[in-house]
């Protein structure tokens, strides 16, 4: 009988929680990859984010060579082809870590079905996040909705002691001896990216708190592709990090925030998360949308920042928040257009940080700061890249007579924003 280990957002051997109780479990596990068509289909040929998968997926299979084994790739849709496989194999039990995405729980859901009516045991355990769904909610059982206290009961909540990393070492034996092909990139539909994810890094954390919002300083830590698909483990990070920077543990209380927001209210993948903010009337001007997604707009932070994504996959979080609050109080563009352009470029692109980001920036999530402070791209220059060192690096005719005008006023932009905002929410 055979025990499968499904990896989706966490690929890597060490510190995962359900390989390492599949291999505690059981002395025959295959690991198993599925390239789900329900995502990839809809992906451009070169994603940049299928490549570096395919990558991380390589080095995989080479560390289940070393312990006699192989990773198993399937491309398909999961519930079929986990079928596939019970119907054709002797299955024991499917091992795998919880995603908590609305897609994935009801994905997830189907194949519990399938493995119940077919007595396969169906296993998902906590992997990504220190903290999921109900462990950190307030005291009466409600989620949170607003960050600060968010973030102090965590703290409370959090003891280092409970979440060590966890490691294979003792159960290595445990995995199937197998010899699975290893398929071409081209097999699986795509072609290999030019764009590639840089290396984290955790060095000069103590200075994290004074560099991480200046842009041309490049100093935070490139960690989000890799928590993203799980390239580290969270328990080991929050090890390394332990006590040297409140501000870093801080950042990544905010992804577990925004993620317990998607788990608690999924309807904010469509919506508001103040419904009332839906009706707003935005101008959704395709020809404005062109020259912000381009980075065209003549406001060099704007076009910086998309520059910056454009070409590599990656745009500074203080950038991040200038774009994005141009994009929905100066043109008033949908938030939703936005947080859609990211996630096609994005390589750390992530429904619950961009949604919960995104809407933070359009005034309609769940922040206690009122949809009155409309970033100046100016001033934000001025105080976050005062030498323009950002600015000339990704907008190269920047000192050209070509370089655009801004292509809004500020003052008028300002002031129509305030004023659509507030007659939405009369
Ligand atoms: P660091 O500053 O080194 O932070 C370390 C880690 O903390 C990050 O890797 C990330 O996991 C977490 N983190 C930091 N800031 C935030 C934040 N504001 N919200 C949630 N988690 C945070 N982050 C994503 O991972 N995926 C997204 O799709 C995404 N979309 C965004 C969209 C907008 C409009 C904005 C304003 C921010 C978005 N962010 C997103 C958050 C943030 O910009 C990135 O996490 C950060 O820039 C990644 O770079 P880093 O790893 O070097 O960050």
């Amino acid at each position: 009988m055979t025990t499968y280990f499904w990896f989706r957002r966490d690929l890597r051997l060490e510190d995962n929680i359900g390989l390492t109780e599949a291999l505690k479990t059981s002395d025959n596990v295959q690991c198993i990859f599925i390239f789900d068509e329900n995502i990839i289909l809809e992906l451009p040929n070169d994603d940049h984010r299928i490549t570096f998968i395919y990558d991380e997926l390589s080095k995989l299979n080479e560390q289940l060579k070393s312990h006699n084994s192989s990773l198993r790739i399937e491309i398909g849709k999961p519930a079929e082809v986990w079928k596939k496989i019970i119907d054709e194999e002797k299955v024991q039990a499917i091992f795998t870590n919880k995603d908590y995405e609305p897609y994935a729980r009801k994905r997830d859901g189907a194949i519990r079905d399938l493995a119940d009516k077919n007595n396969v045991k169906f296993h998902r355990f906590k992997d990504q996040v220190i903290f999921e769904e109900n462990e950190v909610v307030k005291d009466d059982g409600d989620p949170y909705t607003v960050y600060t206290p968010f973030k102090n009961k965590w703290l409370k909540t959090f003891n280092p002691e409970e979440f060590k990393p966890v490691s294979i070492d003792s159960v290595t034996n445990n995995f199937a001896k197998s010899t699975f092909d290893f398929p071409s990139l081209k097999t699986i539909g795509f072609e290999r990216s030019s764009i590639k994810v840089k290396p984290y890094t955790l060095e000069d954390l103590e200075d994290y708190k004074d560099v991480r919002d200046l842009p041309f300083e490049d100093a935070t830590s490139y960690l989000s592709p890799h928590l993203r698909f799980g390239t580290i483990g969270i328990r080991s990070l929050v090890n390394s990090v332990k006590g040297r920077s409140e501000v870093f543990l801080s950042e990544l209380i905010w992804r577990e925030f925004f993620m317990q927001i998607l788990y608690h209210f999924p309807k904010v993948v469509d919506n508001s998360f103040r419904s009332k903010y839906d009706r707003i009337q935005w101008r959704n001007n395709e020809t404005e949308f062109e020259k912000w997604c381009n980075g065209q707009t003549g406001y060099p932070m704007v076009d910086a920042g998309m520059r910056q994504l454009n070409e590599t996959g990656y745009m500074h979080n203080r950038v991040r928040m200038v774009v994005a609050s141009f994009l929905c109080k100066h043109l008033l563009i949908d938030w939703r257009w936005g947080e859609a352009y990211f996630a096609q470029k994005l390589f750390d692109y992530d429904l619950s940080a961009n949604n919960g980001n995104w809407q933070w920036a359009a005034g309609t999530g769940c922040d206690a700061a009122p949809y009155f402070r409309v970033f100046n791209p100016e001033s934000q220059l001025k105080k976050f890249d005062p030498k323009l060192n950002y600015i000339r690096k990704w907008v190269k005719d920047f000192d050209e007579l070509t370089y655009p005008e801004p292509m809004v006023e500020h003052k008028m932009a300002r002031e129509r924003a305030l004023e659509t905002y507030k007659s939405a929410l009369n």
